[in-house]
């Protein structure tokens, strides 16, 4: 197999684009394509100022790192769980790109402000350990953007991830989240930032060849907490059909932003702005919520302990 470009031995086969390249050409194709991404859907405009949720693993560190590439400057954002080494060795990943980029990184550590862990907070809320923390993940985030001025939050997730997500919404009908994903989200009138995901079009497989090629030293082990999780079975079965039919997975996900694209056309006012918006806000914080306290509010309450969002500065 040779590379399309210069002829040499391939190092990486593309099925779903009917393409090889070296190493050398395979990272100019992908840096190409999340440029074309982030032009063609608007990702990132002239004046934003970018952060970067990182968590130490392939997706997050392989795009802050690569942003910094295209000259695009970002700092990150790390929630520390508090989870033993993983926590740990994820932290010590995310600070060697810190430190290679010359980025800084805000990190929050939840056994520092809730005084245990991520599994311990999830059983005094009597929720599972994700709920917990995707909770508190989405109200320090929003909240490092409001209070340092960056306008916009970047995730990692890839095109596996979203065609999972997309894939489950579809077969349970999920209709309250079936239009809800987006490559995009607006900002919510100063309350949370806007959201992008310059990863959208590219497989998993893309990312972390991007990752081990251009050397970016990342944590292979998952969360432990993602063992099991009804979209790692998603993934496996578009996984299985992408291997008798590649470029499926990418036809899928397309297929949905155009939909989608068109569905916003045709009704710009039925409030397709994702899940961003807010229906009312917290009476103690501010931060957008159902109704009374957030959640984040509610926990500390809980375990009462007084009101604080203290993060560390690195780099
Ligand atoms: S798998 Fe881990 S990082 Fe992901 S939501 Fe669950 S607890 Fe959080
Ligand atoms: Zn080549
Ligand atoms: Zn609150």
């Amino acid at each position: 197999m040779k590379c399309r470009v210069c002829g040499e031995t391939a190092s990486i086969a593309l099925r779903s684009h009917k393409t090889a390249f070296c190493d050398t050409h395979f990272l100019i194709f992908f840096e190409k394509r999340v440029q074309t991404t982030i032009r063609r859907y608007g990702l990132i405009r002239a004046g934003d100022r970018p952060i970067v949720a990182v968590s130490g693993g392939k997706d997050s560190l392989s795009l802050w790192a690569l942003l910094q590439r295209m000259g695009i400057a970002a700092d990150g954002i790390y929630v520390n769980l508090g989870i033993g080494d993983y926590s740990r060795v994820s932290l010590e990943k995310i600070k060697a790109v810190a430190d290679a980029i010359g980025r800084k990184v805000h990190i929050f550590h939840v056994p520092a402000t809730f005084q245990r862990d991520i599994t311990e907070v999830a059983k005094v809320l009597r929720r599972a350990p994700c709920s917990a923390c995707g909770m508190i993940k989405r109200y320090v985030m929003n909240k490092i953007c409001i209070e340092k001025g960056y306008n916009l939050l970047l995730t990692g997730h890839n095109l596996d991830d979203e065609a999972a997500a997309l894939f489950g919404n579809v077969l349970y009908w999920k209709k309250e989240y079936l239009w809800k994903k987006d490559i995009s989200l607006e900002e919510d009138e100063g309350h949370l930032s806007r959201k992008a995901k310059p990863f959208f079009l590219c497989s998993e497989r893309e990312v972390a060849a991007y990752a081990i090629i251009s050397g970016i030293d990342y944590i292979y082990e998952e969360c432990p907490f993602s063992k099991g999780a009804k979209t790692i079975t998603y993934k496996n079965i578009l996984g299985s059909i992408e291997e008798s039919s590649p470029g499926t997975k990418l036809m899928f996900i397309k297929g949905y932003l155009k939909e989608l694209e068109e569905i916003k056309r045709s009704s710009p006012h039925e409030g397709f702005r994702g899940s961003n918006a807010g229906t009312g806000y917290c009476g103690a914080c501010g931060y957008p919520s159902g109704g009374g306290l957030c959640g984040y509010c509610r926990t500390l309450e809980k375990l009462e302990i007084p009101y604080s969002a203290e993060f560390e500065e690195y780099g």
